[in-house]
């Protein structure tokens, strides 16, 4: 890794020092940071034995740039040793800079929890309510607007709608508040609340309303110029009672999978991704990505993919569940990219502090959505970098930091070469680059 500098190595010779007389596996616990310096100076001072030779070093020798791995390569990469992972870190950030060069973009946005009733239970979630819980809460209009309003002032461009799945086909009392509001349901609001916030403001609304059918797809798209949905994973085990996503019946791969394949036949620029450690196996992993590789290669419309890491949470039935390691989110981030190596790759920062610029490393180009104002409310304990402190680390791993709109630059010409309101407020946000205009 010849980025590391001088004071990383004597850093790392201090380290090895100290691995003397310890076990590897207790080193890295210890002190995830130095996974990577570990392994560069025990590279240097330990030639590598012939019976020692990396289990994908063939495989990592065999990868070119732009070209996907396959499934078989891909396997090895993500079970590769701690020996490895440099390598493997290398490739993937060798790709990551042939497919975008010398910069990582972020989306500067405000997050809208339009509402947190869900009619899904999944384990790891600490947004979702029942009525009655405290914290219980559908915005307002007036709410919705004055946090867009508030975000402008702030620089930001994207109105991030999040949201539980079809409260009211669980809850009475979400009905009554539809009903109180003047909307037949969730997606009835949600489709009002875009086209408020794009008429309104100068924000992009960005929904991630769950699970759509091809008309709701469509009418969205007429309000926001990109949406989400995360496919989360392919095993439908996970399904299972007491798995994850127990008494969630809107995870069902299948169905995830048909909504993004719908906005693909609508053309729709899309954001999906996996979770990674709610029991899936490595397997898993590489199997949801070429899922969504094979959506892509049909209809091109997979703007990002986001590798998000499980955290534990005090609050959720999945409390003790063990959360993936810092080494095994580094691997998963490094495969997607090296079977993505033409999609922009996102990983969240806020999930992997304070150690998040190693993220780079592994081949992300974008840090996601930053909000200068409203916490993450799927993972409130765990706050965004401010946006300084993240261009100094993008910065001092040789990048630069731009932001840009929630619609990836390559996906704008096909949102503004439809006449409209959307059209006209992409067109005035974006700068001919296809950044943020209001770049801060
Ligand atoms: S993760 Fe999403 S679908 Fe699952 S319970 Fe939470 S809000 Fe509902």
């Amino acid at each position: 890794m010849q980025r590391l500098s001088h004071h990383h190595l004597k850093c790392c010779r201090q380290d090895v020092a100290s691995y003397v007389s310890t076990s590897a596996t207790a080193y890295i616990t210890m002190l995830r940071r130095c996974i990577i310096r570990f392994n560069v100076v025990i590279a240097s001072i330990t030639p590598a034995m012939p019976e020692r030779r990396f289990a994908c070093a063939s495989a990592l020798a065999e990868v070119r740039p732009g070209v996907p791995v396959s499934r078989e390569d891909a396997l090895q990469f993500i079970r590769c040793t701690d020996e490895d992972l440099p390598e493997l870190l290398a490739a993937a950030h060798a790709a990551k800079e042939q497919f975008k060069l010398s910069v990582i973009t972020y989306s500067r946005k405000v997050f809208l929890p339009l509402t947190n009733l869900c009619r899904d239970y999944c384990g790891y979630c600490t947004f979702r309510r029942d009525p009655g819980d405290p914290g219980t809460h559908t915005m307002t209009p007036d709410e919705v607007l004055a946090v867009c309003r508030e975000g402008e002032r702030l620089g930001c461009s994207e109105a991030l709608f999040s949201l539980g799945d079809k409260p009211e086909l669980l809850f009475p009392e979400m009905r009554e508040t539809l009903r109180h509001l003047g909307y037949k349901s969730t997606l009835h609001y949600l489709e009002a609340m875009c086209e408020l916030v794009l008429r309104e403001t100068s924000l992009l609304p960005h929904p991630n309303p769950g699970l759509l059918s091809a008309e709701w797809v469509a009418r969205l798209a007429a309000v926001s110029p990109s949406m989400g949905l995360m496919l989360e994973t392919t095993n439908a085990a996970l399904l299972a009672p007491g798995a994850a996503h127990d008494n969630a019946p809107d995870k069902l791969p299948a169905k995830r999978l048909r909504t993004i394949e719908e906005a693909g036949k609508q053309n729709v620029p899309f954001t999906t991704g996996l979770l990674i450690g709610i029991g899936e196996s490595a397997e898993d992993r590489i199997d949801t990505l070429l899922a969504i590789r094979d959506l892509h290669e049909r209809y091109g419309h997979i703007q990002e993919v986001i590798v998000q890491n499980f955290r534990a949470k005090q609050s959720i039935p999945m409390a003790n569940w063990p959360e993936p390691t810092h080494g095994e989110m580094l691997r998963s981030v490094a495969v997607a990219r090296l079977l993505l190596p033409n999609v922009n790759i996102q990983a969240p920062p806020n999930l992997s502090a304070p150690y998040y610029d190693d993220l780079v490393d592994a081949g992300i180009n974008d840090w996601g959505g930053i909000s200068p104002l409203t916490p993450d409310f799927i993972n409130p304990e765990k706050p965004w970098p401010h946006v300084e402190q993240l261009r100094l680390r993008t910065e001092a791993k040789g990048f630069a930091l731009r932001q840009r709109l929630p619609v990836y630059r390559e996906f704008i010409p096909a949102v503004t070469a439809k006449p409209g309101l959307l059209s006209e407020k992409l067109g005035a946000a974006a700068t001919t680059d296809g950044l943020a205009r209001r770049a801060a």
